[in-house]
C-alpha cells in the first residue's frame, strides 16, 4: 500500500507542472490619464455571444492589433460573433487566464494593462501543451559566431528629458547584462549612432515604422526582431529609473521595460509565464527585472550558455532576485524530500 503511495509521489511532480492554478480574481482598476481607450473595456465585462454593443470594435481592434483576429479592417463591426469568441479564447490561452472565451472580469482586466506593442504569437486553438517561451517566425537570431560583441547606441534626436540621459544609459547598461549573463553576448555602448548594431530611441505617436506609440500607458514600447536591432520606447510614458524618487501613479519601470526590449531584439517573442520578463504585460509602478527560468532557456536554446553561468550557483547566490531560478530548484528539493520520507515510511513499515 505504502509502495503505491510512492510510487504516484513520484510522479505527482509532473502533474504538478501540467496543472494550472486558477487565477485569483483580479479587481479591475481603472487609471487615470490614461489616453488609450483600453480604460473603457470594463464596461464590456460579461457581454457575451450573439451581442450587440457600443464599443466592441474597440476590443476587436485590441485583438487584431495583438495578433488574435485577422479580419479586413472593415468588417470590424460592435457584434460579439464566433470570431471574436475564438481570438478571445486564444488570448485567454497565451496570457495563462482561464479560458472561457466570454468577456469575464479577469480578461477585461487583463486587456486594460499596459503593454508591449509586439504582437503575440497566438497559440493554436485546443492545445493543452504547456506554454512557456516562444521565437519570432524563422526563429531568427543573430547570426554571428559566439562569443561576440553587439554595440547599442542611443538616437540623439529621440532622446526625453524627464530622465537624465546619464541614468538612462546606467538602466541599459545593466538591462544589457542581466541578458549577457546567461549567453555568450556581450554588449557595448558605440559611440557612433548610425553603426550600432542595437539603436535605441523615444518617441512620439507615428515616427515612421508603421507602429504608431498611443500616449501615456497603453503600448509601451517596442523591439524589432533580429537583425533589425531598433529599440523604440513610447516618449509619452512617466519613465522611472526610481520609483522613491518619481512618485506619478502611472510611472513605468524603464529598466524592466527595457530587458524585454533586449529579449525582441535578440530573437524572443512573448512569453506565455506570468513571471517571465518575456510576458507581453506590465502594470504601472511593477518592477519585473529578473530573468525567469524560462527566459533563460528560451535565450540560451537561441545562442547557447554563458560559459560562466551556472544556475544552481545563480539561485543561491541571490534566491531574492532571482526567485524563478530558486523556487524551480527548491521545488525539486521539496521533492526529493517527500519521496525521501516516504522511502522512511515504507523501512519502517517493513520492519514493523
Ligand atoms: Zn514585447
Ligand atoms: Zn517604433
Amino acid at each position: 500500500m505504502h509502495f503505491i503511495f510512492f510510487l504516484l509521489l513520484l510522479f505527482y511532480p509532473t502533474c504538478f507542472l501540467a496543472r494550472t492554478t486558477p487565477p485569483a480574481t483580479t479587481m479591475i482598476s481603472t487609471v487615470n490619464h490614461h489616453n488609450s481607450t483600453w480604460s473603457t473595456f470594463g464596461k464590456f465585462i460579461d457581454t457575451s455571444k450573439g451581442s450587440h454593443v457600443s464599443g466592441i470594435s474597440d476590443l476587436k481592434n485590441y485583438m487584431q492589433r495583438f495578433g488574435y483576429l485577422q479580419v479586413s479592417e472593415t468588417s470590424i463591426n460592435d457584434e460579439f460573433n464566433e470570431e471574436f469568441e475564438v481570438a478571445i479564447t486564444r488570448y485567454q490561452r497565451k496570457l495563462g487566464l482561464t479560458v472561457t472565451g466570454k468577456l469575464d472580469t479577469e480578461t477585461i482586466s487583463q486587456m486594460t494593462v499596459p503593454r508591449c506593442g509586439v504582437r503575440d504569437t497566438a497559440p493554436p486553438l485546443n492545445t493543452h501543451a504547456i506554454q512557456h517561451y516562444k521565437y519570432f517566425k524563422g526563429k531568427p537570431r543573430w547570426s554571428r559566431a559566439m562569443p561576440t560583441t553587439l554595440t547599442y547606441a542611443f538616437s540623439p534626436n529621440n532622446i526625453i528629458s524627464s530622465v537624465n540621459l546619464s541614468d538612462i544609459k546606467v538602466i541599459f547598461r545593466r538591462a544589457f547584462s542581466r541578458w549577457s549573463s546567461v549567453i555568450p553576448v556581450n554588449f557595448t555602448e558605440a559611440e557612433d549612432y548610425g553603426f550600432s548594431d542595437i539603436k535605441i530611441g523615444f518617441y512620439n505617436g507615428d515616427h515612421d515604422d508603421g507602429e504608431p506609440f498611443d500616449g501615456v500607458l497603453g503600448v509601451l514600447a517596442h523591439g524589432f526582431s533580429p537583425e533589425s536591432g531598433r529599440l523604440h520606447l513610447d516618449a509619452a510614458e512617466t519613465w522611472a529609473v526610481d520609483f522613491e524618487r518619481e512618485k506619478s501613479a502611472v510611472a513605468i519601470d524603464l529598466e524592466s521595460v527595457a530587458i524585454h526590449e533586449i529579449g525582441h531584439v535578440l530573437g524572443l517573442a512573448h512569453s506565455s509565464v506570468k513571471e517571465s520578463v518575456m510576458y507581453p504585460s506590465l502594470k504601472p509602478r511593477e518592477k519585473k527585472t529578473d530573468l525567469k527560468v524560462d527566459d533563460i532557456e528560451g535565450i540560451q536554446q537561441l545562442y547557447g550558455s554563458n560559459p560562466n553561468f551556472n544556475i544552481e550557483a545563480l539561485a543561491q547566490s541571490d534566491t531574492s532576485s532571482n526567485r524563478g531560478v530558486g523556487s524551480k530548484i527548491e521545488l525539486r528539493l521539496s521533492w526529493w524530500t517527500i519521496a525521501f520520507a516516504m522511502v522512511l515510511i515504507a523501512c519502517v513499515n517493513i520492519k514493523g
